[in-house]
């Protein structure tokens, strides 16, 4: 069974598709603070937390995109890749023209998964290695790595949050240089550095 359990629709027509799973910790995840879109009123957000979090079977998430007129979908939550039927999802999703936008922490990244995507943020929580440790509770050999191997594609954006009691703008600049040597692309959400980009 897979773990999309939200999918929410913006005025461009594009959807955001939520999957309920994630094995990492880290301190600032949204989910610490809801588990739904962020951006929709109070009232609906009561309603939804009284109906709880249900996933929806593998055929359901295509129905609703293709009933909607849903063209882009971004894959978020949580993780995706953590998602057993993700893969299957994208091979339906590519099947039916709908673009397929990844947002991941780039650990279980693979080559399936990236033909599959039309676009990847590629989110790096920090390049030192205890830092890494102590903000998500995983260790980043294997995100760095698959950055390395992926990161270089046009479409893949690198991003990362400001976090000042731990990803600084010491940690921030270190991040950007790592991109910078990969050629990437380079953004920052939240907070004082959030100019930084290239
Ligand atoms: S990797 Fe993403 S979903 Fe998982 S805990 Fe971190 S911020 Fe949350």
């Amino acid at each position: 069974m897979g773990t999309v359990y939200h999918i929410v629709q913006f005025e461009d027509g594009s959807a955001y598709m939520m999957f309920d799973i994630c094995n990492w910790e880290c301190a600032y995840c949204v989910r610490n603070v809801g588990l739904w879109c962020s951006s929709l009123s109070a009232d609906t957000v009561k309603r939804l937390n009284s109906m709880g979090v249900n996933h929806l079977s593998i055929d359901r998430p295509l129905e609703i995109l293709k009933k909607n007129g849903v063209r882009q979908v971004f894959l978020g939550g949580g993780e995706p890749t953590q998602d057993p039927e993700l893969k299957e999802l994208m091979h339906r999703l590519k099947l039916n023209d709908i673009n397929a936008w990844l947002i991941t922490n780039g650990e279980l990244l693979d080559d399936e998964t990236f033909e599959l995507s039309s676009g990847i943020t590629f989110s790096i929580k920090a390049i030192d290695e205890n830092l890494h440790q102590r903000l998500t509770g995983k260790p980043n050999e294997k995100v760095l790595k698959n950055f390395e191997k992926y990161g270089k594609d046009e479409k893949v954006i690198a991003e990362t949050v400001f976090y000042p009691k731990l990803v600084g703008c010491e940690e921030i600049q270190r991040i950007a240089r790592f991109c910078s040597f990969c050629k990437s692309k380079f953004q920052v959400q939240g907070g004082p550095c959030s100019a930084v980009e290239g």
